[in-house]
């Protein structure tokens, strides 16, 4: 089975007159490894199924099953406990804790899941600062990192926590053109060790080829792109 199933998803915004709806009984499978884009004009609804697919927002109607659990009928307390244990978030900005170092950074959502900083956290978080390229920043404060070096440790942190799925939603949005690419290899080379999946929206062309697979939303629907090999 696959790692989610959305079945026709409905969210509408608003009520009565102001009542916007903006997905329509959308349908989207992915597979355990899959690196794929998300793409559609803004306003399409690509932040909306990213939030809801994060757990961070419950659709109006429609089902989505994760691990093969069925999320919409789950209670708060463990959407939150999935979300902690199964994804990772990157955002357009980076939203580091700027007081603090790299590394405080990365182990930080651990920290928080387990009540204190655990040696096995900061050996784990030193790992990935190595992974993405940034083991001779990993004492610096976040302030003092480049534009891709934030997004490189904003990935780390996303993985701290092993999910099977990362949403990740204009990540290169803010970068120029050599940091996107280094951000896209980088997301390239984990997805294909890890088999992390990632589902990864973009405007821009060139950063969805890269993903193996593209997943358009138009009209509150999922169209799905030609499977690449
Ligand atoms: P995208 O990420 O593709 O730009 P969004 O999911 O952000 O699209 O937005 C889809 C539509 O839903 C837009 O018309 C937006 O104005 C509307 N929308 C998003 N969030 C809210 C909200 N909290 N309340 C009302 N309307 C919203
Ligand atoms: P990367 O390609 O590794 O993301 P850049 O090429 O953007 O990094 O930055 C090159 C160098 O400039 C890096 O060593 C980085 O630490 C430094 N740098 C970039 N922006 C800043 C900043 N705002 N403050 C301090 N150093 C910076």
């Amino acid at each position: 089975t696959a790692l989610v199933e959305v079945r026709n998803l409905v969210k509408t915004y608003g009520e009565g007159e102001a009542e916007t709806r903006v997905l329509k009984g959308l349908d989207l499978d992915l597979e355990t490894g899959e690196l794929a884009a998300l793409l559609g004009p803004s306003g399409s609804g690509k932040s909306t199924l990213l939030t809801i697919l994060g757990t961070l927002m419950r659709p109006t109607s429609g089902s989505h099953r994760m691990l093969g659990e069925d999320l919409t009928t789950a209670s708060d307390r463990d959407l939150t406990e999935f979300r902690n244990r199964h994804i990772g978030f990157v955002f357009q900005f980076h939203h580091l804790l700027p007081d603090f170092t790299a590394l405080e950074n990365v182990i930080f959502p651990a920290a928080v899941e387990a009540g204190r900083e655990t040696r096995e956290a900061r050996e784990r978080g030193r790992e990935l600062l190595v992974r993405v390229g940034l083991e001779h920043r990993m004492d610096y404060l976040a302030t003092k990192l480049s534009g891709g070096q934030k997004q490189r440790v904003a990935i780390a942190r996303a993985l701290m926590n092993q999910p099977e799925l990362v949403l990740a939603d204009e990540p290169t949005g803010n970068l120029d053109r050599e940091s996107a690419m280094q951000v896209m290899d980088l997301i390239g080379e984990i997805n294909g060790r890890e088999k992390t999946t990632f589902l990864i929206s973009t405007h821009d062309e060139k950063i969805a080829e890269i993903c193996r697979r593209q997943i358009c939303v138009v009209d509150g629907r999922a169209e799905m792109g030609r499977e690449r090999a």
